[in-house]
C-alpha cells in the first residue's frame, strides 16, 4: 500500500453516494455505504444497482469481493465505525420556496452528532448553500454528548452522470473547504491517490468551497443557455449555430464544451442549483440578474418543439407524436427535470397522442410521470409508427444511426423536430422530411 487507507462512511447511497463510495473503495479505503432506504440497500447487497451508470456494477462487485466495500441500512453503525463520514443525501428543490430542501442534510448532521464516539469529520458532499457548514456544526454541537471533537468539511462533487466513475477518479479538480489543519491533513490523506495521479486537490475556506459548486453549475447553465439563445437568433438571421458555436469554441478563452444548442438543460442539478443560488442571493439582499435571465430563457427553450409542431399543424388534437429520449441527457436513466417531461405534458394537454421510447429511462420516467396516456414502446422505430411527427428530446447515440427510409415507411407524415441537432437538415430534407432543428 502506497498510502494509509482510511475508514469512511457514505450516508446516502444515491447517484453521488454510491459512485463516490465505490470509487473511494477502489482507491483503497474501507468504505461503508448507508441509506435509510432499506429496499435500496437490500437490492445493492444482491448486486442489483438502483441506478444506471456505466461500469458501476462491476466496480461495486469488485470492491465488495475484495473486502473494502460494504452496505448497511443502519446509519448509526456506519457512523460509529468510520473516521470520516461523507454526507451525500439529496438537496432537492423545495418547490414552494425555490430553496434547497435541507431536511436530509440536517438529519444526517443530527445522526452524526448523536453517534459521535471519537474525533470524526463530517464531510458535506451534497450540493449545499453557502453557510450550511455553520448550520451543520451548530446542530452537531447541540445534540452531541461526550465532548468529542469534530470537524465539518465541504467537499462538493462535480461528477457527471453517464461518466461518473471516470469523472471521480480523474477529476479536473477536487475542492475541499476546511476550517482546521487537522481536517485538512485528513482530507489530503483521503485524496492522496488522486493527487498522486496529477489531479489538483484545492484546499479552500469552507464558504468558498460551498460556493464553487453553485458558481460552477450556474456558469455552465448560463453557457448552455447562451448557446440556446444564440441558436434561436440563428434561425431568424439565417446563420447556423453549429458553425457559430464551432467558431466561438475555437477561441481558447471560450472553449467548445457546453456550447451545443438544444431544448434546454434539465437534470437533478442545474435547475435546482440555479434556483437555490438565486434564493441564497436574495437572503443576502443580492439579485443574480444573469442567472435569473438564463433560468427564464431555459424554461421557454424546453417548449420550442411545441412551437415548431404548432407551426406545422394548426391543432395538435389527435396527432400522434413519437418521442425519442426521456432522460435529461444520454447515458443515464435520470429523468429529473428532463425537457421530455415538459414536452409530453404540453402534448397531452393539447390532445396529442404520445408514443415514447428511451433505451434505459422508460422505467424511471413511468415512475415519475405515471400518466397512462403515454404509450411506451420497444424501439425507436416503434415510437414513430403512424406518427405525425418525431420529437428528439435526448441525443442517445443509437438515434444518430437512423435509417431515413425506415423512418419514412413507419411515419404517417415525414416531420422531424430535432431538439438535439443530431440529424443534418440537408440529408433529412433530401429524404423528403420537413425538418426543424435548433438554430440550424
Ligand atoms: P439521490 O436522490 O440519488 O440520493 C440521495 C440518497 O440519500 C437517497 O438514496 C436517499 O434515500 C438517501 N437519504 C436521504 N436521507 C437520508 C438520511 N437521513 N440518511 C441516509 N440516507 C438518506 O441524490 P444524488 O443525485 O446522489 O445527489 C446527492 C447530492 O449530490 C445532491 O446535493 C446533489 O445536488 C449533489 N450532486 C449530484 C450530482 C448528480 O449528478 N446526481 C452531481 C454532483 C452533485
Amino acid at each position: 500500500m502506497l498510502y494509509e487507507d482510511m475508514k469512511l462512511a457514505f450516508i446516502g447511497t444515491g447517484y453521488v453516494g454510491l459512485v463516490t463510495g465505490a470509487c473511494m473503495a477502489e482507491l483503497g479505503h474501507h468504505v461503508v455505504c448507508a441509506d435509510i432506504d432499506k429496499k435500496k440497500i437490500a437490492k445493492i447487497k444482491k448486486g442489483v444497482m438502483p441506478i444506471y451508470e456505466l461500469g458501476l456494477e462491476e466496480l461495486v462487485e469488485k470492491n465488495v469481493k475484495e473486502g473494502r466495500l460494504t452496505f448497511t441500512a443502519s446509519i448509526a453503525d456506519a457512523m460509529k465505525s468510520a473516521e470520516v463520514v461523507f454526507s451525500a443525501v439529496g438537496t432537492p428543490e423545495d418547490k414552494k420556496t425555490g430553496k434547497a430542501d435541507m431536511q436530509y442534510v440536517h438529519a444526517v448532521a443530527e445522526a452524526f452528532g448523536k453517534n459521535l464516539n471519537s474525533y470524526k469529520i463530517l464531510v458535506n458532499k451534497s450540493t449545499v448553500p453557502v453557510g450550511t457548514a455553520d448550520a451543520v456544526r451548530d446542530i452537531i454541537t447541540h445534540v452531541s454528548k461526550g465532548g468529542h471533537e469534530f470537524d465539518v468539511v465541504s467537499n462538493p462533487e462535480f461528477l457527471r452522470e453517464g461518466a461518473a466513475i471516470k469523472d471521480f477518479l480523474n477529476p479536473d479538480r477536487v475542492v475541499v473547504g476546511v476550517s482546521s489543519d487537522r481536517a485538512k491533513e485528513i482530507m489530503e490523506k483521503i485524496y492522496r491517490p488522486i493527487a498522486r495521479a496529477g489531479r489538483p486537490v484545492m484546499v479552500t475556506d469552507i464558504r468558498s468551497a460551498e460556493l464553487i459548486k453553485y458558481a460552477s453549475n450556474a456558469f455552465l447553465a448560463v453557457k448552455i443557455t447562451f448557446a440556446n439563445e444564440m441558436a434561436n437568433f440563428c434561425e431568424l438571421a439565417g446563420a447556423n449555430i453549429k458553425e457559430v458555436a464551432k467558431g466561438m469554441g475555437a477561441d481558447s478563452r471560450i472553449g467548445s464544451r457546453f456550447l451545443y444548442a438544444g431544448i434546454g438543460y434539465g437534470g437533478s442539478c442545474f435547475p435546482k442549483d440555479v434556483q437555490a443560488l438565486m434564493e441564497t442571493g436574495k437572503e443576502h439582499g443580492f439579485d443574480f440578474s444573469i442567472i435569473k435571465a438564463a433560468d427564464k430563457v431555459n424554461d421557454a427553450q424546453k417548449l420550442r418543439p411545441i412551437q415548431m409542431l404548432k407551426k406545422q399543424y394548426k391543432s395538435l388534437k389527435g396527432k400522434t407524436v413519437g418521442i425519442w429520449g426521456l432522460s435529461f441527457k444520454p447515458r443515464t436513466d435520470d429523468v429529473r427535470e428532463a425537457p421530455a417531461r415538459y414536452i409530453i405534458e404540453e402534448l397531452l394537454r393539447a390532445g396529442a397522442k404520445v408514443k415514447a421510447f428511451d433505451p434505459v429511462a422508460m422505467e424511471s420516467f413511468k415512475l415519475s410521470f405515471p400518466d397512462k396516456r403515454v404509450k411506451y414502446v420497444e424501439s425507436a422505430y416503434d415510437a414513430v409508427e403512424d406518427a405525425d411527427a418525431l420529437v428528439v428530446c435526448t441525443e442517445w447515440d443509437e438515434f444518430r444511426t437512423v435509417e431515413y427510409p425506415e423512418l419514412a415507411s413507419r411515419m404517417k407524415a415525414r416531420v422531424i423536430i430535432d431538439g438535439r441537432n443530431i440529424f443534418e437538415r440537408r440529408e433529412a430534407e433530401k429524404e423528403g422530411f420537413t425538418y426543424f432543428g435548433i438554430g440550424v
